[in-house]
């Protein structure tokens, strides 16, 4: 289920949105992390990886999406299966301080 974010008018779909408990409105991951970026004085940007599928030990199949959030502890990448469209299932999170460079926070990278 997609819905729009109150802010810039994108469609993207609901888990991928914060509601503000200061004026109740959606705000978009991209959005979210913008407005506390500014708020808090530190660079971050917004990083979309694509989905990856692994194959656990008993042959089955997992596939992750990827989110980067700017958390009151620093910066986090989380990944995360969807079940029937919302997250479920295997859910891991990288976290690191507000100095780190968030592209290498991406523990499924396959470049390193
Ligand atoms: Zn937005």
């Amino acid at each position: 289920m997609k819905v729009v974010c109150d802010h810039c008018g994108a469609k993207v779909p609901k888990y991928e949105t914060v509601i503000s408990p200061e004026d109740g409105k959606r705000h978009c991951f991209n959005c979210f992390n913008k407005k506390i970026s500014q708020e808090l004085g530190i660079d971050f940007e917004t990083v979309n990886f694509d989905p990856i599928t692994l194959e656990d030990s008993y042959g089955g199949k997992h596939t992750f999406h990827f989110r980067s959030l700017l958390v009151p502890t620093g910066k986090l990448i989380e990944a995360f299966e969807l079940k029937e469209g919302e997250p479920g299932g295997y859910m891991s999170g990288v976290l690191d301080g507000f100095s780190c460079d968030i592209s290498d926070l991406n523990i499924f990278r396959r470049d390193v």
